[in-house]
């Protein structure tokens, strides 16, 4: 009986479908939800931080003043903590792992310059929130000067 299905195991492994892959020529399709590497949808982002100061590893830079946002994928440990909390769904995990590279470089998103318009537009929005935060301050102020 031993015998036989030693046999039976040598003619499978002669004859039958190979188990392995010729790769690199045929590569396995990563499985749906691998953790492969976190990308960023740069043009949704909205610069609030809550990624970087969620990362653990403080493997996320967010630059609200430069626009960009950069990772370190040798710092990431593909937790997804970031992809979870971004209020914007801008981050994801893909499920391909980085590509190998001979030096380890930030992955650097950067968001496309403002338009003229855009940028009066935004100096006009930080003008209004800068006096509104102005008034409140000096309403407290009132109030704290009067004892009410
Ligand atoms: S997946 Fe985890 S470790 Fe990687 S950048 Fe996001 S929060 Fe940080
Ligand atoms: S949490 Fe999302 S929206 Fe906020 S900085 Fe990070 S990627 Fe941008």
């Amino acid at each position: 009986m031993g015998f036989f299905k030693l046999g039976t195991m040598t003619l499978k492994g002669a004859f039958g479908k190979p188990v392995t892959r010729m790769y690199p020529q045929v590569k396995r399709e990563p499985f749906a939800y691998t953790k492969g590497h976190v990308v960023c949808d740069i043009e949704a982002c909205i610069s609030c931080g809550i990624c970087e100061r969620t990362c653990p590893t403080h493997a996320i830079k967010v630059d609200k003043a430069d626009r960009t946002w950069s990772i370190h994928p040798f710092d990431c440990i593909q937790c997804s903590s970031c992809v979870r909390v971004c209020p914007k769904q801008c981050l994801t995990m893909d499920n391909r792992y980085t590509s190998a590279s001979t030096a380890k470089q930030m992955h650097l998103y950067r968001k496309h310059p403002l338009s003229k318009a855009e940028i009066e537009e935004q100096a006009k929005r930080d003008a209004e929130r800068a006096e509104r935060i102005a008034k409140a301050k000096a309403a407290a102020a009132g109030k704290k000067a009067t004892g009410a």
